[in-house]
């Protein structure tokens, strides 16, 4: 556990990180923009490295403490959390995970200081919810391992300089292995994506890998273990979606009371007609339930963390975070429906939060597990191993 006053600590600094983000990230999303002050503004904070341990620069935090920060960066937007999940939850997590003591050395230190931006790039164009179906390749040639093939969809993907990437051994005969690749290196190229629907403000891309050198000292984990590290990142990086759908929810409850407490019609203010407290009640109560299951969700991966190689504490931290992942997600779209709705006209409207809100929390039912994977996941859990029906 982290200690109680560096968490206080931390979840100032994110607050104070937050107030000063806001309004350059509301005229970012209206002009419709990336944000290039997020990286400086989270530096200046010391943000950029909150799990990773100290002794390798960052905050330290737990796996609860981390979910807190995520939440209050989640009420400034989906695309600003995401900024987070992709180089921490994602990126950070598995280097420090499965890393090498010289691998950490390398890139945390760096990372946590802003210097290396971090990215995950599992998905291709052709394997989504069944990432065994990529296409990429390595083979190994003397002194580096040569990488083919092409991610997809890959948040912070056109501004990391490092990426945790997957690839199968060339005829795709064996594993998947995981490297990290730098991508300053000849044979690196990104595109950015930008006809998406929501998220403006946040970079997603996609990159080619095209005969991309990579020592063989940037081989992450063993050889063939690369599936094992991927989905043991995603529960990490479920949480962290988990999370910041609480802070959704929250942001779009406090924009609610406020507004209706100040919009009058029919002679009363809003908040006095039936329907609109329907709404109200209804924001609540999924706040609640999804803030007892990210906790939960975060109590039982830090428990897992405690106990390493404990097979039982890992899969329940897995199933949580599945579970609190899927609810929190569904949840958070519901109120910001809702709360678009209690704007009316305004709600619809980008200038105000709960529309923007709207568009951007739809992407975490899609992202590390869509709706459907994670409730075969939860079936099965529940059913028993052999129902699994996504094998
Ligand atoms: C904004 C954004 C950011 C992202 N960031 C990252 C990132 O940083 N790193 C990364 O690696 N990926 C990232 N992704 C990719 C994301 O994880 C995938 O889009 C997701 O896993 C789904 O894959 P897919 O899009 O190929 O859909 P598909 O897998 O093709 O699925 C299409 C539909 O079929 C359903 N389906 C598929 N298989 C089954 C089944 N067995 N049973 C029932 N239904 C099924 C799915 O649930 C879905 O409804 C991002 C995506 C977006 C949109």
């Amino acid at each position: 556990m982290m200690p109680a006053a560096d968490a206080e600590k931390l979840l100032a600094d994110v607050e104070a990180f937050c107030q000063e983000l806001r309004p350059i990230e509301e005229l970012c999303y209206v002009e419709h923009r990336y944000n290039d002050q997020l990286v400086p503004l989270a530096r200046k904070h010391d943000l950029l490295g909150m799990v990773v341990p100290p002794a390798y620069g960052g905050r330290g935090a737990d796996t609860v403490t981390y979910a807190r920060a995520l939440a209050r960066i989640g009420r400034e937007g989906t695309g600003v959390r995401t900024f987070f999940s992709g180089h921490t939850s994602i990126g950070e997590y598995p280097i420090m995970t499965w890393g090498t003591e010289e691998q950490k050395r390398r890139y945390l230190p760096a990372a946590c200081r802003g210097e290396k931006i971090l990215a995950f790039g599992l998905t291709e164009p052709e394997a989504g919810s069944n990432p065994l179906e990529m296409r990429s390749t390595y083979e190994r040639r003397g002194d580096h391992f040569v990488l083919n093939g092409v991610k997809y969809l890959i948040s912070n993907g056109g501004i990391a300089t490092t990426i945790v990437t997957f690839a199968y051994p060339a005829g795709r005969q064996g594993r998947i292995s995981a490297f990290l690749i730098d991508t300053d290196q000849p044979g690196f190229q990104s595109e950015d994506l930008t006809a998406k629907m929501g998220m403006p403000t946040a970079n997603t891309a996609m990159f080619e890998m095209t005969n991309l050198k990579v020592p063989l000292a940037n081989l992450l984990g063993e050889e063939g273990e690369g599936f094992r590290i991927a989905m043991g990142t995603l529960i990490s990086g479920r949480i962290s979606v988990a999370a910041g759908c609480l802070g959704v929810i929250e942001d779009c409850l406090a924009e609610v009371v406020r507004y209706a407490q100040e919009r009058s019609q029919h002679g009363k203010a809003i908040g006095r007609h039936q329907l609109v407290q329907e709404h109200i009640a209804a924001i609540e109560m999924d706040r609640l339930a999804t803030e007892a299951l990210v906790l939960r969700a975060a109590e039982a991966k830090d428990a897992s963390a405690a106990h390493p190689g404990d097979a039982k504490r890992h899969a329940q931290a897995e199933l949580l975070a599945a579970q609190a992942k899927l609810y929190a997600s569904q949840a958070a779209w519901d109120a910001a429906d809702r709360a678009v709705q209690v704007f009316g006209g305004r709600g619809w409207s980008t200038l105000y939060r709960p529309g923007r809100h709207l568009q951007d929390v739809r992407v975490c039912r899609i992202y590390e597990g869509t709706d459907e994977i994670l409730k075969l996941k939860i079936a099965a859990a529940v059913l028993g191993k052999e129902y699994e029906a996504y094998r």
